[in-house]
């Protein structure tokens, strides 16, 4: 559930009607104890404002299909097709792999997008339903993608050589954070894996923003990039003189997209 505290008039229905004690309202606050929420929808229907809403459903992979089917003639057209995105599509690994099947059965253009962090069995299974994977690509010292993420990039960079040498197509893509993986080391790690593996057709530089930063805010989450800055558009021209070091600038496969515009600035 998500609250946007702009089109709150502090009315209090959602409070009357909630049996989870989830919402406290008086005439100048409105918290809100997402933990107890059962996501019942009582509130949400009760709020005539607007400022109650969910984000996201649960839907089965037939009817995700039915939906995107609907756009057949337009991937046609298009080149297009499907792509499965999240969070991480691979934690929903059956419902997955039920669509991406009925997906290929239907001609779709299958995409994934993963950060790679799941067994190589699971990535094994889906690769024969797959066109193209999205593959991120974080931070290359191990120590502090596990400080950053939780996690070393061990498996990950064993399910990228997996997925390149068994002739998956895979799209790189890389955050660029500032003060967090924006340095040299990571720009060489970068580039050596686009010259290491064939199967990485492209290298996607994904210049940091703040988007989420809002729904964090809306669903009661902490965001923990807070003290970083968006990288505008004319901030990308200091980022292209730090990749000649890597050698970088002399790959075709790598690009700066701004991630709003999908805008190629090199
Ligand atoms: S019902 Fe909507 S407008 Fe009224 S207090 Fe709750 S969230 Fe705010
Ligand atoms: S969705 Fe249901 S449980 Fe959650 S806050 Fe609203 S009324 Fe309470």
């Amino acid at each position: 559930m998500g609250f946007i505290e702009k089109k709150c008039t502090k009315c209090g229905k959602c409070q009357e009607v909630c049996t989870h004690s989830v919402h406290r309202v008086d005439p100048i606050r409105h918290e809100i104890d997402f933990a107890r929420c059962i996501q019942c929808g009582l509130c949400t229907d009760a709020c005539f404002n607007h400022a109650l809403k969910f984000y996201g459903k649960k839907a089965s992979g037939e009817e995700i299909l039915e939906i995107v089917m609907k756009d057949m003639d337009f991937y046609r057209k298009s080149n297009g097709g499907l792509t499965v995105s999240g969070g991480e599509p691979m934690v929903q690994f059956e419902p997955l792999l039920e669509l991406l099947k009925k997906a290929k059965k239907n001609g779709l253009h299958v995409c994934v997008d993963t950060s790679g962090q799941a067994s190589r069995d699971k990535y094994r299974e889906i690769a024969d339903y797959t066109d193209l994977f999205l593959f991120d690509y974080k931070i290359t010292d191990t120590r502090e993608h596990k400080r950053y993420t939780g996690a070393d990039n061990r498996l990950i960079l064993s399910n990228l050589d997996y997925l390149c040498k068994s002739g998956s197509r895979v799209i790189l893509r890389c955050p660029i954070i500032p003060g967090i993986n924006d340095n040299k080391r990571h720009y060489q790690g970068i580039t050596e894996l686009s010259h290491k593996y064939k199967g990485i057709e492209a290298v996607n530089l994904m210049m940091y923003h703040d988007m989420a930063k809002g729904k964090a805010v809306q669903i009661g989450e902490v965001y923990a990039l807070q003290e970083i800055r968006t990288i505008e558009a004319e901030d990308k021209k200091e980022y292209i003189p730090k990749l000649k070091p890597a050698d970088a600038l002399n790959s075709e496969k790598i690009k700066f997209k701004n991630n709003v515009l999908e805008e190629d600035v090199l």
